[in-house]
């Protein structure tokens, strides 16, 4: 299977591109990704680009999306391959002041897809922890 992604180049330049295969850990899921939606902080990158981080491209964009289990690390036991899954995009270091207190969200060290130089999920594959895909209900 090619990982293709979508990588902006330039302001207001994207093209498809081949991107590195992800590499699961123990507690990690392998997703294919099905849907991916465009956030107003995707489009804002995609027409200004950072300043902070002007050699950051080629960057691939999108942190909101779904998808399908394709593989999984041995300690993962909460999902099965075919399960289908939301992603939460945002992994934070979970050893932190406000981690540890359940404020993950506000984890100084979170390392968030498509904020720069973290590379965005609009991509075939993704590889995160499985505590960040959440079950979808079958229809
Ligand atoms: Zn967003
Ligand atoms: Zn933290």
């Amino acid at each position: 299977m090619v990982n293709n992604a979508v990588y902006v180049t330039e302001n207001r330049k994207m093209t498809f591109k081949t991107a590195d295969m992800p590499k699961i850990g123990e507690h990690d899921v392998m997703i294919k990704m099905k849907y991916c939606g465009v956030c107003g902080s995707d489009v804002h990158f995609y027409e200004h680009g950072e300043p902070e981080f002007p050699d950051v491209y080629p960057f691939i964009l999108g942190h909101e999306g779904a998808g399908e289990v394709i593989d999984m690390g041995k300690q993962v036991t909460n999902l099965t391959i075919g399960d289908r899954v939301a992603i939460e995009p945002g992994i934070p270091c979970r050893v932190c002041a406000w981690c540890s207190s359940g404020k993950y969200n506000l984890c100084p060290h979170v390392r968030f897809p498509s904020a720069p130089r973290e590379h965005g999920i609009l991509r075939n594959l993704s590889a995160i922890p499985r505590i960040f895909a959440s079950s979808l209900p079958t229809i």
